[in-house]
């Protein structure tokens, strides 16, 4: 026995070819033709003699004896015995899960209906079915170890239509649909046929009876000669095995199907709507033919049963994995014979079919389930022992919770910043888990990056020439394919030593610049003599250029609060390449940078250096105010105590009154004169506290600007001496019409608060609720606004008293007005 596996959970056992069981019944007559009609002694010959006198129509050559051998000839047979030989097996095989056709084939009259359901009002005549549907319920009755349904169904097929013959029952309802012949992976279905259970022997045969009666009325209302319909009767089985551990069950159904009569179209002589009807019997009775020899032929690979309803609805129930059985129906008499004939070679035909009965075996879901929850209960208990015996504490094996989640995001994070060392290993799970957050950390923190950049820079793809050439137009990136200004495309140039590397390149293109009649050829010359392979070689990856939002690159850099980051800027370019006023590699910008402090731009970094010593000199103070104020009120908190605890005492030990004057005594007089005192200093210190601030705050304003013009300066400075030929610096000497100091207003952004204004909010914003709480917060906010209209008007207007205008001031005369020293701290106040 092999295993199939027909569809998903669905599997059947294949067992080995075998053939369809093909017997004949010959119906009892008065009139047998013995002469023409003989059996042979195995009771499974039959041999057909015609004699030629008789039959005029039949030419003389024709062939006049046939020989069929089947499975069993059936002659004066008793119902009892047709069940035993054709039916019993095939049912008992249904209960183990085999499907099972039972068909009977024949010329109306000769007793496919009397053989298939009987007399139904003779118990003993019964027939077929009622004879299969007590089987079935009494070998349930024998297998208590398996929960058995029986459902039935009933068919009836004429002129192509199909018909429910147990739709009538009370509860079906009337069909909104036409019913379809469906086929899925588990076979063939009838969409809109009823199928009914059936707890007991007698509820199945009232469905029969009940179909049975609605085939006569059909028969009689609609006109429909039940002769010429087929009729399909199925039990489906389902057994479950009682054993819960058992997931398989099987199914199976037994199709009881009677044919129409095979008659012939000629010989019944049927006009008008019987020759419809007749047409259509043979139509679909010569298909169901034709499949049957094509199920016979063993090289044949596609077998025709779409091709009538009758072919479609039995497709999974002729050959295939079922156990088939017909019976064809003869008559016994001399004038049939020629009708008898064509039975007994379709008879012979069907013998060649084969099937490979199989047991259609199904997986129960739910018990599935169940089986494997206890498994896993089980497992959980052999690994809490197993913990056990290895001395390891109770380790958690569920699925983690979004808290367990989020602590091993927490734990990677930590790992890749370097405050954890290393990861606990719990169980898989938990590696997993750490695994997972890995690459969530790790996607978050390109994401990061990348929004980072694109609020500084304009990212342009590698590739993108067109955006390349129009950035290069713009005159944003260089021939190189660098930022303007930008000695290596990186900002600022911290820490990139390319100037060897880049050298070449650098003294090329300022040779090119100086073949050039004019300066306003050298973006064109420079423009023009980029290749794309240039391009390829020089721009990075994605190439940078500031975005005008956010200022340039040089303001990144300064926002950086600490003095010493701009003066300490590293310089890890050689020294030598610095001294030289103009060299032919210009310097690396932190270089020149240094260089320039010293020289050009002494006055205005010596300014810049005061005013932040100042910034720092007067956030010390304002931190040491803000201590003293948080001391004055915990000691006037106490004070308050005291005289809270005085006063009670006093009311207590009963009240003194002298006059009208109530008399304290000197302790709690002495407090009340120090509360006093505590108030006063508390609110003497919050002044200063008041006025410091917004002298840090005008402070801070002047650093930004100094930095601010410290490196524009340093800019034009640089450009001037490295980059400007030497033509065009001709022009830049005083007198003349270009300044270079000349910085378009737009550029000089407001700087945004940095941590330490944030730090200096959060001093206030944790300022102990003093006596004057209200009025303090009050006077907050009117500072803040004041603060901030006066920057704004600052902001907004170029001429604005303290504006600083950079473009106003040639660096030939820096240090100038231009340049605010900070006064006292009588800014801003009122
Ligand atoms: P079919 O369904 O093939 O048209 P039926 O089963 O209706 O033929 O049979 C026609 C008549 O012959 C019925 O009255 C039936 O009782 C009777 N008949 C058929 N076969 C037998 C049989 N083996 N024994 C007794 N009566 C039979
Ligand atoms: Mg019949």
């Amino acid at each position: 026995m092999t295993r199939h596996k027909n569809s998903n959970k669905h599997f059947t056992r294949m067992g080995t070819r075998k053939k369809v069981h093909a017997f004949v019944r010959v119906r009892p007559t008065d009139d047998f033709a013995h002469e023409m009609i003989r059996y042979g002694d195995d009771n499974k010959t039959i041999n057909l003699h015609l004699k030629k006198d008789t039959r005029r129509g039949v030419v003389n050559n024709q062939q006049t004896d046939w020989s069929f051998k089947l499975d069993g000839v059936l002659h004066d047979a008793s119902q009892d015995l047709v069940y035993e030989t054709v039916a019993k097996d095939v049912v008992s095989q249904a209960l183990n899960g085999y499907n099972g056709t039972i068909m009977c084939y024949g010329q109306t009259g000769a007793g496919k209906t009397y053989t298939m359901t009987g007399a139904t009002e003779n118990y003993k005549h019964r027939g077929i079915l009622p004879r299969a549907l007590q089987q079935v319920f009494r070998m349930i009755e024998e297998r208590p170890t398996h929960a058995i349904t029986v459902r039935v169904s009933y068919l009836e097929i004429y002129n192509e239509s199909l018909y429910d013959l147990l739709s009538t029952l009370p509860y079906v309802g009337p069909s909104v649909t036409p019913m379809t012949i469906v086929e899925n992976p588990q076979g063939v279905f009838i969409k809109g046929l009823s199928v009914h259970l059936t707890s007991q022997e007698e509820d199945a045969f009232s469905l029969l009876f009940e179909g049975e009666t609605n085939r006569i009325i059909a028969s009689h209302t609609m006109n429909k000669n039940s002769s010429r319909s087929h009729s399909i009767f199925t039990i489906y089985v389902e057994a479950h095995s009682r054993t819960l551990s058992d997931e398989k069950y099987i199914t199976s159904k037994i199709n009881l199907v009677d044919l129409a009569g095979s008659e012939r179209l000629g010989k019944s002589g049927s006009e008008g709507r019987v020759l419809k009807e007749a047409t259509y019997i043979n139509k679909s009775l010569s298909f169901l033919e034709q499949a049957i020899i094509a199920l016979g032929d063993q090289k044949r690979d596609h077998i025709p049963f779409r091709q009538c309803k009758l072919t479609h609805a039995l497709k999974d129930s002729l050959g295939g994995n079922c156990n088939m059985v017909l019976v064809t129906n003869i008559y016994g008499e001399a004038t049939q014979l020629e009708e008898t004939l064509s039975s007994l070679r379709f008879a012979s035909r069907m013998k060649l079919v084969t099937t490979e009965p199989a047991i259609n075996e199904k997986y129960d879901a739910e018990r599935m389930v169940k089986n494997l929850e206890k498994e896993l209960a089980l497992l959980k208990q052999e690994l809490a022992i197993h913990d056990s015996l290895a001395n390891r504490t109770h380790v958690n094996y569920d699925a983690m919770d979004e808290i367990q989640i989020a602590e091993i995001n927490s734990q990677v994070r930590r790992y890749l910043a370097g405050t954890l060392d290393e990861i606990d290993i719990i169980n898989l799970r938990q590696i997993q888990e750490v695994f997972n957050q890995f690459r969530v950390v790790l996607s978050q923190q390109e994401q990061e990056v990348e929004s980072n950049l694109r609020r500084k820079y304009t990212l342009i793809d590698k590739n993108d020439f067109a955006t390349i050439s129009a950035v290069q137009k713009a005159g944003l990136v260089d021939a190189d394919g660098h930022l303007v200004g930008e000695p290596d495309g990186q900002g600022f140039g911290f820490g990139v030593a390319s100037l060897t590397t880049k050298a070449g390149k650098k003294l090329k293109s300022r040779k090119t610049v100086k073949e050039q009649p004019s300066s306003s050829a050298r973006k064109e010359g420079a423009s023009s003599s980029v290749s794309g392979k240039d391009l390829d070689i020089l721009t990075s990856k994605t190439q940078l250029t500031p975005s005008s939002k956010d200022g340039d690159v040089k303001d990144m850099l300064l926002r950086d609060r600490e003095t010493s980051t701009i003066e300490t800027l590293p310089s890890d370019s050689p020294k030598e390449e610095l001294h030289p006023p103009r060299l032919s590699t210009p310097p690396s910008k932190p270089v020149a940078f240094e260089d320039f402090k010293n020289e050009r731009g002494s006055e205005i970094n010596r300014i810049f250096k005061e005013n932040k010593s100042i910034l720092n000199e007067r956030r010390k103070r304002a931190s040491e105010t803000t201590q003293r104020i948080n001391a004055i009120k915990k000691e006037i908190d106490i004070t308050k105590e005291a005289l809270h605890f005085q006063k009670s005492l006093r009311e207590k030990q009963g009240e003194y009154e002298n006059k009208g004057l109530m008399i304290i005594d000197e302790e709690e007089f002495l407090l009340i004169l120090k509360l006093k005192d505590l108030k006063k200093q508390y609110r003497t210190e919050y002044q200063d506290l008041r006025d410091l601030r917004a002298e840090i705050q005008y402070c801070q304003h002047l650093v930004d600007q100094c930095r601010h013009r410290l490196l524009t300066e340093f800019d034009v400075w640089y450009n001037e001496s490295f980059f400007i030929p030497e033509d065009v610096q001709a022009a830049l000497k005083p007198g003349s019409s270009i300044r270079p100091g000349m910085v378009p207003v737009s550029r000089i952004v407001s700087l945004g608060e940095d941590d330490q204004d944030k730090f200096s909010q959060l001093q206030q914003m944790m300022l102990p609720e003093g006596p004057d709480s209200i009025s303090f917060y009050n006077a907050k906010v009117k500072t803040e606004q004041k603060v901030t209209r006066v920057h704004v008007s600052r902001k907004a207007g170029p001429q604005g008293p303290h504006y600083w205008d950079p473009g106003s001031h040639s660096p030939r005369q820096r240090g100038g007005r231009g340049l605010c020293q900070p006064r006292e701290s009588q800014h801003h106040q009122s």
